[in-house]
């Protein structure tokens, strides 16, 4: 078993790695910056590790400037393990990785939440309940002595997308993650709006109804409210219990396997109750997209997620809505596509962070 004493070879408590940020500040960001300048490779071959710290598992990878990707694994977590024990077991990884591949430049890492993401601690993620004001990169960086680089998940995932995935090419785009919350990146001239608590892309919390249903963040009539997995297998639930007609209940042998995938399945075989529902998520969701299409006008808006999954069933009726609402921009000069890399964009996107912030350039 784990215990504070063994982490990393370290003696330090608990306590002096995690809730400490101001006492050990300082001395962090020296070290941070020398190791930055000492260990990033000239060699166009240059590696960076990407880190998806979900919750019930965790996703790393060793990929290129190009994309190529040379690693992978996905290990499984346990959430309500202290953060230290976490954090010991992404640094093995990373040091299992680093022991076969050379010229690695640094290590990103997209975690769940709201971070500080320049001091590297974690100021709370809703995947790691245990989890509050983490000094995250802080302890990485001292036990695997590379430069580690944290943001949130779905903003590491929109930079894998911008430059692997669906918006190859693209300047402008907003992505929207849904899946058991909906988070969001946005992309403004290349570039990833961060915000100053680094909140810009809270899409999932941006009002569709004054007087809609409570949402996990206070507010009534949040996108998230609507249109989250969830929220989408909960009305299947309903549809059942209601005695609806539809063939959800085949599908299932209890009502806790109601999932989005099990709903966006009976749509594509035609079931009306299983269309509705991704009808009124797929409604809010063209709502908050027009709203943001006369906010940033970008050229592109990704869909990803495991409810996007669901395709026409859900992005027909996202069209429809931004048709109907957008009417000072040409709703046509708006894309909606899904996103491209799918459960990899964790990974990627946080290596394609590490590559950024260590100015490596990406083709
Ligand atoms: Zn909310």
């Amino acid at each position: 078993m784990q215990t504070p004493e063994n982490l990393a070879g370290k003696t330090e408590s608990p306590e002096t790695i995690i809730n400490l940020a101001s006492r050990r500040k300082q001395d962090t960001d020296t070290a941070k910056e020398s190791m930055k300048k000492s260990s990033i490779p000239k060699e166009a071959d240059v590696l960076a590790i990407g880190i998806d710290l979900g919750g019930s598992h965790l996703g790393i990878g060793l990929m290129d400037p190009n994309g190529e990707i040379h690693d992978h694994e996905e290990i499984q977590i346990d959430n309500m393990a202290p953060p230290e024990v976490t954090l010991k077991i992404v640094a093995d990884n990373v040091e299992r990785i680093k022991g076969k591949h050379g010229n690695i430049c640094g290590v990103g890492i997209g975690l769940p939440g709201n971070h500080d993401s320049d001091k590297g601690i974690c100021r709370f993620s809703p995947n790691f309940p245990k989890w509050h004001n983490v000094e995250v990169t802080p302890f990485l960086s001292k036990a695997c002595s590379l430069p580690f680089f944290m943001l949130n998940d779905v903003r590491v995932a929109t930079l894998g997308e911008l430059h692997y995935g669906a918006g190859k090419g693209v300047k402008n785009l907003v992505m929207i993650a849904i899946g058991t919350g909906i988070g969001g990146g946005v992309v403004v001239n290349g570039k990833l709006i961060i915000g100053r608590e680094e909140g810009a892309g809270e899409i999932g919390h941006i009002t569709i109804d004054p007087n809609g249903p409570l949402c996990n963040c206070g507010n009534f009539g949040c996108l998230e409210a609507f249109a989250s997995g969830p929220v989408i297998s909960a009305k299947g639930a309903e549809a059942i219990i209601r005695k609806r007609p539809t063939r959800l209940r085949e599908k299932i042998q209890s009502l806790e396997e109601i999932n989005p995938k099990v709903i966006a399945e009976a749509a594509h075989e035609g079931d009306v109750v299983a269309l509705q529902i991704l009808e009124e998520a797929g409604k809010a969701i063209g709502i908050g997209i027009a709203s943001l299409a006369v906010t940033l006008n970008p050229e592109q808006f990704i869909l990803g997620g495991g409810v996007a999954l669901a395709g026409e069933p859900l992005f027909a009726p996202i069209r429809k809505e931004v048709n109907r609402r957008l009417h000072i921009l040409p709703a046509e000069a708006v894309s909606i596509v899904p996103a491209s890399l799918g459960t990899r964009a964790g990974f990627i996107g946080a290596a394609t962070y590490a590559f950024l912030q260590c100015g490596i350039p990406i083709p």
